[in-house]
């Protein structure tokens, strides 16, 4: 098997390779490693390798790992389903959450975000799968939320996260990120400019249609368990 370093180089050279044949920026990706599940030590090596950018899906599990990795300078992204007893230490040990699906959640952690840290960077987790069954707000109710999560004093809206159905087709990869992207330009919101778009599966189509996030976890820690 192939070493972190290893592992970490090609995805790096995956992203530079896409965002070069998507005529866009260097730089305009940003790669967040998924280590849900890994051990603090994981974290740590990749950290050693440059690695700044860490997410995290379940609390618990996320607020061990910090505790082990105080002295590391890491800016941590949640991006797992957040039940609304959850909030509190979300907004106090996060500098992002990808993972808004609903006002009443985005209202919770605006009034817990603690006042000696800066607003707390959100995206809307939009559904565009078109399955009930999947979490995230609807493209069509998009615009409605966008304003009502706007006007919440300690966050900063950035932009949208999505999460479609498994799909090995590359061409039907890019689909539903190029709907989303599309419906986000049509708001006209300049402070809009995140797109967190994009796994190991499919880092590519959701370069070409404009991730400036990828979410990676098999792909640079491995399979898990
Ligand atoms: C687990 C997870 C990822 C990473 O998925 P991989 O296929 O392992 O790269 C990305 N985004 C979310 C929301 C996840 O839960």
């Amino acid at each position: 098997m192939d070493s972190m370093a290893e592992r970490f180089q090609h995805i790096r050279s995956q992203i530079r390779h896409a965002t070069s044949i998507a005529g866009r920026p260097k730089d305009s990706v940003q790669l967040l490693a998924v280590s849900k599940t890994k051990p603090a030590s994981d974290i740590a090596e990749l950290y050693h390798l440059g690695q700044r950018h860490f997410a995290e899906n379940y609390v618990q599990e996320a607020l061990t790992k910090q505790q082990q990795l105080t002295a590391f300078n890491i800016s941590w992204h949640f991006i797992g389903p957040i039940q609304s007893n959850k909030t509190k230490p979300i907004a106090c040990h996060f500098a992002w959450v990808h993972s808004v699906d609903r006002l009443k959640i985005a209202q919770r952690l605006s009034e817990q975000r603690p006042e000696n840290l800066p607003p707390l960077n959100i995206c809307l987790q939009v559904n565009i799968s078109d399955e009930a069954s999947k979490s995230g707000v609807s493209v069509e109710e998009l615009p409605e939320m966008v304003q009502a999560v706007s006007v919440l004093p300690n966050l900063r809206l950035r932009g949208v996260m999505a999460i479609p159905e498994p799909e090995s087709n590359y061409a039907k990869q890019r689909q539903p990120y190029r709907r989303l992207y599309q419906a986000v330009q049509q708001l006209e919101r300049a402070d809009l400019d995140s797109f967190s778009f994009g796994m190991s599966g499919d880092l590519k189509a959701a370069i070409m249609e404009g991730a400036t996030m990828v979410r990676i976890g098999t792909a640079l820690f491995g399979e898990r368990s």
